[in-house]
Formats: C-alpha cells, sequence, structure tokens
C-alpha cells in the first residue's frame, strides 16, 4: 500500500530548492530556467541592469518610506533622482523623440524605484516637453527641446481646472489676442477656472503649457471675441530665480495620499502676457491681424486631434503599472512561499501558498502581469509605428488601444495590489513592505491622464463607430438580420461543443480565442440596438447614460480580448519549450478565468453548466500546476532586492539559490540586533 506522507498524496516528488514543498498528487509543470524566461521578455536588460545599478551607487535616492519624508523633502530627492538620470547619459526627451520604446521601458524600470520620480519624470518630458513637440512648430521644438531635455527648464502641463477635470472642452481659461500688442492675455476668468493639480508647478515649474480657451477679435468687426476652443499655450509663470512672473500666483496642493514626491500646485493667471508665436500651433494658427487658420474644417477635430497627440501619456502610464503589478506580485509570491501556517498533524507547516485560496488570488494575477506585459509591448509598438506613419488609422488604432489599455491596466494593478497586499496578512501592512505605498502612489494611476470610467467610454465609443461604419447605409433592418445571423455562427450550437469538458478543448486557443471574441461582438451588437431604441426616445445623451454599465463593459471585454491575442501571439513566439509551457498554462489561465466570471457565456448557451463546472475545475488546476513554477515566474520579472525593498519579498540569489532569511531582514528593518 503506498504511504501517505506530510505532502498530501504519495505520488512524483516535490519541485526542490526555494519555495518549500508543494503538495503531491497534482500535474506538475516542468521547471524552467528564470533567466531564459527573462530574456524572452525583455530585449532591453541592459538598460535595466544599468539604471538599476545607479541607483545601487546611490542608496541615498530610494525614499524610505519608514523614515516618513515630508513632502519637501521627498521632492527633492525626486529632483536629484531626475539630475542623476540626466547625468548618466540617460536623456528621456531624447528617448522620446527618437526612441519611444525605451523611454516607455526607462518609466517602467523607475516605477519600482519610486512612483513619484517616473510621474516627475513623465510630467517634465512626457508631459510638458510633449506637447511642445507634439503641438508646437519646428520653431517652438527649436527653441525649447535641449532646455526641457537637460532640466534648464523645468515645466507644467496646465491643463485641469478647479472645477473641471475630464470635460475638457469645457476649460474656461481664456487667451484673448491683444492685435495692438500682437499678444496673448492669458486670464482665469474667475476661481473654477484656477488650474488645479498641476505636476511641477508648486516648486520647480518656469514655464507651463496652458490650455486655454483661444479667442480672437470679430473679423466682421462684430463686439463680441470669437471663441475657437480650447488650445495650449506656453506660458513662463517663474523667473530663473524661482519667483512668480507678474500675474501669476501659484499655491501647493498639499499633502496628496500618496505621489507626495511631486510638486502639485495651483495656478491663477491675471492677464498674463506672452507673444503671440507661444501658441502651440501646429493644428491652428493665427496671423498678426487675429485670422484663425486651421487645416482641420472643425473644432471637434482640432481639438480631437490635440488630445490625440498626448497619447504618449498614456502609453507610459501602462509601462509604469505593469511594472508595479509585477513588483506587487513578486514580493506577495516569494513571501507566500516562505510563510507557514498550520499543516497537517505530526508535519512540518505548510507555505500558505499551498492553500488552493492563496493560489486562485495569486496566480491570475500573475498571469495577468505577464499577459499586460505583452500587451504592453504591443502598445508600444504601435505608438511607434504610428509616430513614424502618421497613418490616420493607426492613430485612431493606438488612441482606442491607449485609452482602454491604461484604463484596464491601472483598474487591474490597483485592485491586484490590495490582493497581494491581503494574500501576505499583516506582514504586507508593514510599511517597509512597500505594498500601502505602492497601492497610494498608484491609486490616482486610474484618474490622471483620463479618468478611466471616460476614458472606457472613448473605447467604446470608437468600436460603435466602426461598427457604423461597417453598416452605414445598410437599412437597419439588413444590419440587424446580418449581425444576429453572424453571432449565431459564432454560437457553437453543436451541443457536443456546448458540453465538451475536455481540457484539451477547454484549454484550446480556437475555442478560448473564440469566446472572447464573441463575447464583445454580441455586446457590441446588443449596445448599438439598445442605443438606437433608447436615442430617439431619450436623446443621444441620456440614451448612453441608462446605457453606461454596458458601454463599459464593452470596453474592458475588447480590450481582455486583445489582451488575450497579444498573449497567444507571445507563446507562440516562444522557442524555449518548458518556458512556453508556463506561458502557455498562464494564458490560458488568463481567458478561462474570464468565461468563468461572465454569465454571459451561461446565459447564451455557449457554454452548458457542466462546462462551465469543468471550466473552474480547470481553473484551480492550473492555478496549482503554475504555484509549482511561480518562483521562476516572478524571478523572470528581474527585479533587484535593492530596488524592490521589500523584506518580505527578497530573492536572495535568484531561482535555485538558497532560501533568503526573510525574517531576519524584517527584524532588521524593524532595529532588532539579529
Ligand atoms: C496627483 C495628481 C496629479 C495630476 N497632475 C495633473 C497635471 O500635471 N496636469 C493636469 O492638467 N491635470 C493633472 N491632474 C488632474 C487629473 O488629470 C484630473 O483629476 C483627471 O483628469 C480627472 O478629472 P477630475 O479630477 O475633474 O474628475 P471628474 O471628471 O470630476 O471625475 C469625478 C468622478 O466622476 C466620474 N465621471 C466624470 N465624468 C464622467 C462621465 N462622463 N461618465 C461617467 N462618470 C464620469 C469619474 O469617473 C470620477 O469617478 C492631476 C491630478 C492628481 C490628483
Amino acid at each position: 500500500m503506498e504511504r501517505q506522507d506530510c505532502a498530501g498524496s504519495s505520488s512524483q516528488g516535490p519541485p526542490q530548492g526555494r519555495g518549500g514543498t508543494q503538495p503531491r498528487g497534482i500535474k506538475q509543470l516542468p521547471r524552467f530556467d528564470a533567466g531564459v524566461m527573462e530574456t524572452y521578455l525583455d530585449d532591453m536588460r541592459d538598460m535595466k541592469a544599468k539604471v538599476y545599478q545607479m541607483f545601487r551607487e546611490h542608496p541615498e535616492l530610494l525614499p524610505n518610506v519608514e523614515e516618513g519624508l515630508s513632502k519637501e523633502e521627498h521632492r527633492e530627492l525626486v529632483r536629484r533622482s531626475l539630475k542623476v538620470i540626466l547625468q548618466a547619459g540617460y536623456s528621456p526627451l531624447d528617448f522620446l523623440a527618437r526612441d519611444p520604446r525605451k523611454y516607455f521601458y526607462l518609466g517602467e524600470c523607475l516605477s519600482m524605484v519610486d512612483l513619484s520620480l517616473m510621474v516627475k519624470s513623465g510630467v517634465q518630458y512626457s508631459l510638458w516637453g510633449g506637447s511642445v513637440l507634439n503641438l508646437g512648430s519646428e520653431a517652438h521644438r527649436r527653441r525649447y527641446y535641449d532646455d526641457i531635455a537637460q532640466l534648464r527648464l523645468p515645466g507644467c502641463f496646465a491643463m485641469t481646472e478647479l472645477k473641471h477635470g475630464s470635460n475638457v472642452a469645457a476649460l474656461q481659461t481664456e487667451a484673448v489676442l491683444d492685435v495692438l500688442s500682437d499678444e496673448w492675455v492669458v486670464h482665469t476668468p474667475d476661481e473654477g477656472a484656477i488650474k488645479w493639480w498641476i505636476g511641477n508647478a508648486a516648486e520647480d515649474g518656469r514655464a507651463a503649457t496652458v490650455f486655454a480657451r483661444l479667442k480672437v477679435p470679430d473679423p466682421n468687426g462684430g463686439p463680441k471675441l470669437v471663441d475657437h476652443g480650447v488650445h495650449a499655450f506656453v506660458v513662463p509663470i517663474r523667473d530663473a530665480n524661482g519667483s512668480t512672473l507678474p500675474g501669476v500666483e501659484i499655491r501647493d496642493c498639499g499633502y496628496k495620499v500618496g505621489l507626495n514626491g511631486i510638486d502639485n500646485g495651483a495656478i491663477r493667471f491675471t492677464h498674463v502676457r506672452v507673444p503671440r508665436g507661444n501658441l502651440l500651433d501646429r493644428f491652428a494658427s493665427v496671423d498678426k491681424s487675429g485670422r484663425y487658420s486651421s487645416p482641420l474644417t472643425s473644432q471637434a477635430r482640432r481639438f480631437a486631434a490635440t488630445l490625440g497627440e498626448l497619447t504618449g501619456g498614456r502609453v507610459g502610464l501602462v509601462a509604469g503599472s505593469v511594472g508595479v503589478l509585477k513588483g506587487a506580485v513578486t514580493i506577495a509570491v516569494r513571501y507566500a512561499c516562505l510563510r507557514q501556517q498550520f499543516g497537517p498533524p505530526d508535519c512540518p507547516e505548510v507555505a500558505i501558498i499551498d492553500y488552493q485560496s492563496t493560489q486562485l488570488r495569486l496566480m491570475p494575477i500573475l498571469a495577468t502581469a505577464y499577459g499586460l506585459h505583452f500587451a504592453r509591448g504591443l502598445l508600444t509598438d504601435k505608438y511607434v509605428d504610428m509616430k513614424r506613419t502618421r497613418e490616420p488609422r493607426l492613430v485612431e488604432e493606438v488612441h482606442a488601444l491607449s485609452a482602454g489599455l491604461k484604463a484596464y491596466t491601472t483598474s487591474y494593478t490597483q485592485a491586484a495590489l490590495s490582493t497581494c497586499r491581503e494574500a501576505c496578512g499583516g506582514h504586507g501592512y508593514a510599511a517597509v513592505n512597500r505594498l500601502g505605498a505602492l497601492r497610494s502612489d498608484h491609486d490616482i494611476f486610474q484618474t490622471f491622464e483620463g479618468d478611466n470610467t471616460v476614458l472606457l467610454q472613448q473605447v467604446s465609443a470608437m468600436l460603435l463607430k466602426e461598427y457604423r461604419q461597417q453598416f452605414s447605409g445598410a437599412p437597419l433592418t439588413a444590419t440587424y438580420h446580418y449581425l444576429r445571423a453572424a453571432l449565431l455562427g459564432a454560437l457553437p450550437n453543436n451541443p457536443l461543443v456546448t458540453h465538451d469538458t475536455e481540457p484539451r478543448h477547454l484549454r484550446d486557443p480556437a475555442f478560448l480565442a473564440k469566446a472572447l471574441e464573441y463575447r464583445t461582438a454580441r455586446m457590441l451588437f446588443t449596445l448599438s440596438l439598445r442605443l438606437r431604441k433608447a436615442g430617439p426616445r431619450l436623446g443621444a445623451f441620456h440614451a448612453w447614460n441608462k446605457c453606461l454599465t454596458h458601454v463599459l463593459d464593452l470596453a474592458n471585454a475588447y480590450v481582455e480580448s486583445v489582451v488575450y491575442k497579444t498573449f497567444l501571439r507571445a507563446v507562440e513566439g516562444c522557442v524555449d519549450p518548458e518556458c512556453r509551457r508556463a506561458l502557455k498554462a498562464m494564458s490560458d489561465l488568463f481567458a478561462l478565468r474570464l468565461i468563468e466570471g461572465d454569465m454571459m457565456f451561461r446565459n447564451d448557451e455557449y457554454i452548458a453548466p457542466s462546462k462551465a463546472k469543468a471550466i473552474s475545475r480547470l481553473v484551480v488546476s492550473l492555478c496549482s500546476e503554475l504555484r509549482g513554477v511561480a518562483l521562476p515566474l516572478v524571478d523572470a520579472f528581474a527585479i533587484p532586492d535593492h530596488i524592490l525593498r521589500a523584506p518580505i519579498g527578497l530573492g536572495g540569489s535568484g531561482g535555485t539559490g538558497p532560501q533568503p532569511d526573510i525574517y531576519k531582514e524584517y527584524l532588521h528593518a524593524a532595529g532588532f540586533e539579529v
């Protein structure tokens, strides 16, 4: 008779090395070399190694959350770090202008160093620098480029106002042309129009790209000014000594929930004069006589083109958020492999990662971190192509993808930070282990550069636009019948398929990809119908609002489908068989969790109840398989201990090395002599 032992069964041996033992009797994924996986994930790791080495040489630049830095101290640290990065030969603005892949990669690296540093760098180079580069003319670029790149001209991106954030078209700050002096007069008409939350404004900024309503005298001689809508202007706000310029009043927004290394400020302008040439005039210009001209025919198109140029900021946030997700799951997985609680009688306690509930918490996060890593790569590549070709279709695609991925990734990471904290129990709550600080710092990623709820609506609006264009001119009933037939065709109405519970079928990429596509197509179809039905009765605005949760679900479904397809391509592209099997298991888990969590598949009889149960069982078993390779999977993210800085998440000398004594580190961090 087989002997039952402490590992729970009698089958093959558990994996060795770090991570304790894994209960026997479950399928194992083959071990793989974390270095090989890292090489597959990351073709710029030399740069990462150098950037992280820089912070090894300057440990004083890494904020220590336990020291309780004041905002002034933290801001100073960030300022010094920005200079050190430049002195080391990394020019983020050059990267942004010439090789954006490097720019976004640097952002991801910095995210686990200090999110304040990553965001402050984004404000200076991507928001302030990027707005001048992308919205200005060659003359603006020549005038400002070097000073922005070399930090001689710290600047701001001043869009949001006290009373208007998401609704940018309703901003009230105005820039009125004074034809006689050939100047813009920039003015805050009331308190509601004070620029608010402006990064780099409270202490450092010397100039700002200010978004204001462009107003010129009526060319027909009428008494009223003509309002051409929101445009961008360069407005100096401080002199070389750091004193605010006449007419500029700046206040500090004070302590925030996180990101206190950034000096967010509020700015009020009182009839501040700047030369006419300070209009960033890529999409519209105004001549000396006050005549306004633009190659784009409508205010809406100009506005869309202006905002469209700002997608780079969102790509940067996706990169930073993916960096945080990798860091958080690294801490949680490593700790869960070492932390032990309970166990069978007369046996050692088991590692908490061997609890099914921990696996179900952490393995989907690990799988999603990989999926979003690849999706981030897709977005970056498309962004680079868009900048190179300026092809209108690509511009629209990148706009939708950057909006959707920014919203999806940052919301996902924020929720995952809480899950990781909970998975680490009480020690996850210690500030020194960083999950709390990351959660506070990252939270606002969901709001700035476009609130997630608002961005998701833009994604769905674009999907609907595309869908309508496809069927434009066709009578409604014909469109309806066509799509209904197409959707029914996509249904696996063969009962053998809807009831197929074989893992081979459930893990077949064709089944998974089609299921996620079906979900998106169905949501698009039904949303379109609902809007058409409600529109005439309620008007477009209220009809949209009535369908808002549907709108948001559609956008998320679309993003998830894109992430899965990208993940799948990454699995197919991996030549190392062991790594490929781990990637395949994670991509399966990613898609199956989505199908498991969406009642629509059941309601539509896309999957029979028996198949739904089989999917749930498979999810549990995949989580358990992945637990066996969870350590090399997080090691492949290659975040060194001096950057991760969480005593409970230390990786020691790598996947096969000795177990790091996390408690010793932790005791030491708390001040005990050990
Ligand atoms: C730390 C920090 C740094 C920032 N840095 C800058 C900066 O450098 N420059 C700059 O210009 N701005 C900056 N901002 C401002 C930021 O971009 C805005 O806060 C953001 O755009 C959201 O606008 P809001 O705060 O007005 O929120 P609101 O638009 O008022 O949103 C409030 C709530 O209403 C919901 N809501 C709004 N509209 C809709 C809708 N149509 N449908 C459904 N729900 C809706 C939102 O989802 C949200 O939950 C910063 C903000 C912070 C906190």
